[in-house]
């Protein structure tokens, strides 16, 4: 962050903390803008069964419509609302909009299962549960309709806070995945202590499995552990056929990536929709 105290005196250029902060305030202003301006979209991503390629189920996914600079994606300003207390904004219009959406999807006749991505400090908020269970209620979506994807690291940060919020969570009837499976510094003693239901394998993984033996073994021990333990796999960032056809091989139970959908708007996903309907003749 800063050159002072690595010795050496040599002089480089650094912005200072008060330019950097500046910044940031007013990025953080604008966020928070874009908030009540409802500026922030949700794309939605297709799960689907890895055997028949049916609809399993969509990840929303949070976009920022910037007026200038257009659509950014998370990582442009995940970390930053969740560097303040602004992420308990964010994470409760996230939760509104995606579960709204899902209430309509549900209103036309159709059930889909809907995953929201919850960042760390709000899985260990105790009144996340409270959240949940209110924009539930006022969607009209039943709770096992929605699954919250929390990061392992998310759970060691506090095991303790985190069992009690998760425990609330099942109370309601949501589902729990585990997201980015595989890259966090964790204890395999949650998989026993904590009540999940979805393992989703992370990317760097699935991207090498064919080809990097490796990878493929930490993939093939991954599944079959989730198995075991009862719980469904889901593989991320399914980019071709090849990684499709061996997870099918490992008998992966849902998919995710490039090569079935990216993520998009809920408009889009209508056309998909139809569009597989009318090539693979799947519903
Ligand atoms: P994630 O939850 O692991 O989401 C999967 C990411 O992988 C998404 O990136 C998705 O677009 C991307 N992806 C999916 N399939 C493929 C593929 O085949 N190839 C490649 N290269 N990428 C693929 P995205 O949308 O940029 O999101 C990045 C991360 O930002 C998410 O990772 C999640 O951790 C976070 N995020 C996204 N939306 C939200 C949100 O509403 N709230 C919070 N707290 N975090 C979010
Ligand atoms: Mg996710
Ligand atoms: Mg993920
Ligand atoms: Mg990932």
């Amino acid at each position: 962050y800063s050159a002072k105290g690595s010795g050496g005196g040599i002089a480089s250029y650094q912005p200072s903390m008060d330019e950097t902060d500046a910044r940031k305030l007013s990025r953080l202003a604008e966020l928070r803008r874009a908030l009540t301006e409802n500026e922030l979209v949700m794309h939605y991503q297709p799960l689907v069964d890895v055997g028949n390629s049916k609809l399993h189920g969509v990840e929303a996914l949070v976009r920022w419509q910037h007026p200038e600079e257009g659509l950014l994606g998370p990582i442009e300003f995940v970390p930053l609302a969740e560097s303040t207390g602004l992420i308990h904004d964010m994470t409760r219009h996230v939760l509104r909009l995606a579960i709204g959406q899902a209430g309509e999807w549900l209103r036309a006749g159709e059930a889909v299962p809907i995953s929201v991505n919850i960042s760390t400090r709000c899985l260990l908020d105790v009144t996340l549960p409270d959240t949940v269970e209110a924009v539930l209620a006022s969607a009209g979506l039943p709770a096992s309709l929605l699954t919250l994807e929390i990061t392992e690291s998310a759970i060691m940060a506090d095991p303790q806070r985190s069992r009690e919020v998760l425990s609330r969570l099942e109370a309601l009837g949501t589902r729990i995945a585990i997201d980015d499976f595989g890259t966090g510094y964790t204890s395999m003693a949650y998989l026993r202590d904590l009540p999940i239901h979805e393992l989703k394998i992370d990317r760097t993984f699935i991207s090498r499995m064919v080809g990097e033996s490796k990878d493929a073994i930490i993939v093939h021990t991954a599944i079959d552990l989730a198995h075991r333990l009862g719980l469904t796999t889901v593989a991320e960032g399914v980019e071709d056929e090849n990684t499709m056809t061996a997870l099918a091989d490992l008998d992966c139970d849902l998919v995710q990536g490039y090569l079935v959908g990216r993520p998009m708007a809920a408009e889009q996903l209508r056309d998909w929709l139809d569009l597989r309907l009318n090539t693979l003749g799947v519903s």
